[in-house]
């Protein structure tokens, strides 16, 4: 079957869909987006999402190409026409179409929109109960992490370096030591007296959807939380270390470099984190869309 692509007001087979060498996306990184998890046909979090959307939109002067009910009825007919059960939506909205030239397009300028979907969702059960290794990576990116913007790059370099040591992710740090998050996750730890600290909400990381859901999950559950900064020694130190993000759920992390996480075996708390959230996808109903 071949996928369906929803391109600036039309569906189109994926080999037929294209975008325009002018598009400032493609020229200019000047774009946002968003990954939405389908879970038995529903969306995770979709709310969430439709905030963080509009809001990293609404930081960089750029304006939605539709309402939220007219991209929620493109998600579902992309979802549809694909026959995605459990998968991802992709959503891109970039300023537009215009001659090469670094400052903002007039108002005429549309901005233009592409919804892909994608089969499968989150990792195979058998990486989280193995848990996964990470590398330590400097933190390279630009001053606005909470934008999700579609220039990625330092990302792009942190992951790959990832894959060539054959890691799930990178841990990003700052010069001081300072963990902020992974390439396309964020990061948490759990101290010795049990306590689940993840970097708090600032222009340094990316405000996950599946982060504030963890939060509520874990504090639903009776664990202290506390959203702090903390550096790459706390992390090694750790009791437990995991992941979160759309793609990730909950993942735990049994070595950061050389060094295994405590006694090298996934850790407890994020065991239970990953079971509950994957309650909380299998509880998800259709009321999932309703914004
Ligand atoms: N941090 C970064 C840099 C990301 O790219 C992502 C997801 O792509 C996340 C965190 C996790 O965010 P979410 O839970 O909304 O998927």
């Amino acid at each position: 079957m071949s996928h369906i692509a929803y391109v600036n007001g039309r569906y189109l087979p994926q080999k037929q869909a294209f975008v325009h060498i002018e598009d400032r996306g493609y020229q200019f990184a000047d774009g946002v987006y968003e990954v939405i998890c389908i879970w038995n046909g529903v969306p995770a979090d979709y709310q969430g999402h439709l905030v963080r959307l509009n809001r990293s939109l609404s930081e960089l002067k750029m304006r939605a190409p539709m309402s939220d009910g007219a991209l929620t009825s493109v998600i579902q007919e992309v979802i549809r026409r694909n026959r995605i059960v459990k998968g991802t939506v992709y959503i891109q909205i970039n300023r537009g179409v215009a001659p090469r030239l670094h400052n903002f397009p007039g108002a005429s300028v549309k901005p233009s929109i592409v919804v892909t979907a994608k089969h499968g969702a989150g990792p195979p059960e058998s990486v989280a109960e193995a848990g996964v290794k990470l590398i330590t990576q400097p933190d390279q990116r630009w001053g606005r992490c909470d934008i999700k913007s579609v220039g990625l790059l330092p990302n792009v370099l942190a992951k790959q370096a990832a894959y060539e040591a054959k890691a799930f992710e990178a841990l990003l740090h700052r010069p001081d030591g300072t963990v902020t998050e992974a390439s396309a996750s964020n990061a948490w730890l759990v101290t010795p007296d049990k306590v689940i600290v993840t970097h708090p909400l600032s222009n340094a990381i990316l405000g996950g959807v599946t982060r504030a859901t963890v939060i509520k999950i874990a504090r639903a559950a009776g664990y202290k939380v506390q959203e702090r900064a903390f550096t790459l020694d706390e992390t090694k130190k750790a009791k437990e270390v995991f992941l979160t993000g759309t793609t990730t759920f909950v993942m735990p992390v049994v070595q950061i470099d050389e060094r295994q996480v405590a006694n090298g075996a996934p850790g407890t708390i994020a065991l239970d984190l990953r079971q509950r959230y994957r309650a909380f996808l299998d509880d998800l109903t259709e009321t999932a869309w309703d914004a």
